[in-house]
């Protein structure tokens, strides 16, 4: 599955901000599921997503020369994200039912439905990217500015 980055990487010229990703195996989802393991080292998460990807390109299709196991420590949270979703997407597909729990009432809303094919992603453009003073966010519950 071929998935655009919120970001990317710029590396000398090019912008690569695409990325090829791979299914989850069964031997993966049980490290996933291993409770045990979970709770005494997420180190094996990054691994995991490492083992994901299968290519980082421009959207010309030119390949990053770069090592793959290394990529996760240099793509910025919300690409992470992304590709987690999309890893999630590409192996169960792209409906996610879940339960969600009222805050005020404790009413159990069952069989929620998310189109995780239908979420929109927003890119962040070059120039952005490049802009030095564009570092400012604003959380959206607080309204605080960093
Ligand atoms: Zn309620």
């Amino acid at each position: 599955m071929r998935v655009k980055l919120p970001n990317g990487l710029l590396d000398g010229q090019d912008h690569f901000n695409y990325i090829v990703i791979s299914e989850l195996t069964g031997k993966q989802q049980n490290y996933l599921a291993d409770r045990e393991l979970l709770e005494s080292n997420i180190g094996h998460i990054p691994k995991i997503i490492s083992d994901m990807i299968v290519s980082l390109e421009t959207k010309e299709g030119l390949q990053w020369k770069g090592n793959l196991k290394e990529l996760v420590w240099k793509l910025p949270a919300g690409d992470l994200e992304t590709i987690i979703i999309k890893i999630r997407e590409n192996t169960f597909g792209s409906r996610y039912y879940f339960e969600a729990v009222c805050e005020h009432c404790g009413h159990i809303n069952k069989n929620q439905r998310l189109d995780l094919d239908k979420l929109k992603v927003e890119s962040i453009t070059l120039k952005q990217m490049m802009d030095p003073n564009r570092r400012t966010i604003k959380l959206p519950k607080s309204g605080k500015l960093f």
